[in-house]
């Protein structure tokens, strides 16, 4: 299979991290025998700084001809005072409308060997292998009527809520979907109880939930699903919910399984699939080389499995990953006091090598 990737390495440890991220997809391409197209192209800053556009033309233009797009991380201090369309976030959100990606996948894995990296007791974590499924380009973050209006003292503020019944329905076959390749489990988040969005959010995702007996639905409330994480996350296995639910939840279902350099998204749906490690730049240890690469390197075993269908490959990724961390080996965000750290390209290069030993294609790098 031809595997056409445009990179978009970006700001800070963007291309620290990003440079992991293809080195395991050149390596699974040479196993698993796939051509493997890279094109890397600017966003963000770098791409401000070159043509003062976070987002340039042609930038779109190769991610909208390419297979899949794998993303390092925008912006940094430096940009922080720039007017609000010309900074690097404003790049990467219109990146995401225009691919009109409106599912975004978020793993929270507690993997073996990693429970004391969550600040919940390993007991509770231990087994926590849930997938947040986040309704992305409809909800509050975009209803109309919005703003504010009137003067100080008594400006009043609006947002809109909004869901149409397809917004919901398409989001739904998605969550429905990837439970039966799970544990068959969906669990949808709302607050039926209070908002009329949530009430029709409910009734719709039951009625889509009917085309699927193999999986087993439920619903919750937004409270509970929050309190319910934090006490047992083990229970769940897909999370389903709107936007703004679903930004608060995949936080927190990240922070429950530990660090943030270990976290993996996908947004898909639209016409090109973006995959990125959950985390910022971080200037504050760019250019060093000690960043985690995981989120990344995660981020394409995503890839690989939503927009090449390419299973076995995506899971040779993620055992690797769960092999190395399983043997000890540790970047400095998750290294103990008095343990030793891998910088990020010796952590990049142990999940490569345990790619191969897992495919049996073991050889010296
Ligand atoms: P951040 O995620 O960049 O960093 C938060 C903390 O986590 C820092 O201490 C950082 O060193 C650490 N960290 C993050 N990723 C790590 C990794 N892979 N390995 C080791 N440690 C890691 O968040 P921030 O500091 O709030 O934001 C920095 C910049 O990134 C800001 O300009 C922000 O707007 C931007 N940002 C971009 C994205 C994105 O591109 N999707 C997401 C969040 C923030």
């Amino acid at each position: 299979m031809l595997l056409k990737i445009t990179a978009l390495p970006g700001d800070g440890i963007g291309p620290e991290v990003t440079d992991e991220g293809i080195r395991i997809l050149k390596c699974v391409a040479e196993i698993f025998r796939h051509e493997l197209s890279v094109s890397t192209m600017p966003i963000g800053g770098a791409a401000l700084l070159a043509s003062n556009d976070p987002l340039p033309e042609v930038t779109l233009k190769e991610c909208l001809s390419s297979g899949a797009v794998l993303l390092g991380a925008v912006g940094g201090p430096s940009f922080d005072n720039f007017p609000r369309h010309l900074r690097p976030e404003s790049g990467l959100l219109r990146l995401r409308r225009e691919l009109g990606v409106f599912a975004n996948l978020r793993p929270a894995v507690c993997f073996a060997g990693m429970e004391d990296a969550s600040p919940l007791r390993a007991e509770i974590v231990r087994g926590t292998d849930i997938l947040v499924v986040r309704e992305l380009l409809g909800g509050i973050y975009f209803g109309e009527p919005r703003g504010t209006q009137g003067s100080a003292p008594d400006r009043v503020a609006v947002d809109t809520m909004r869901y149409a019944e397809s917004e919901i329905e398409r989001i739904a076959h998605v969550a429905l979907e990837l439970a039966k390749g799970r544990r068959g489990k969906v669990t949808s988040v709302d607050k039926a109880n209070v908002l009329d969005c949530s009430r029709l959010w409910r009734e719709v995702v039951t009625r889509v939930g009917r085309q699927y007996p193999e999986v087993n639905l439920d619903h919750m409330y937004v409270d509970s699903a929050a309190m319910a994480l934090v006490a047992n996350p083990a229970n769940f296995d897909v999370l389903l919910t709107e936007n703004m639910f679903g930004d608060i939840l995949s936080d927190q279902a990240g922070g429950i399984v530990g660090s943030l350099g270990m976290l993996a998204s996908a947004s898909i749906g639209g016409r090109v699939g973006l995959y990125e490690p959950v985390h910022g730049s971080a200037p504050n240890i760019a250019g060093r080389g000690i960043a985690n690469p995981v989120g990344s390197i995660l981020s394409v075993a995503m890839m690989l499995q939503h927009s090449f269908g390419l299973e076995k490959e995506a899971a040779a990724v993620t055992r690797a990953v769960s092999g190395v961390l399983r043997g000890g080996a540790r970047t400095r965000d998750l290294a103990k006091p008095g343990q030793a750290a891998l910088s990020t390209s010796e952590m990049g290069n142990r999940i490569e090598e345990a790619v191969r030993r897992g495919t049996g294609q073991e050889v010296a790098i």
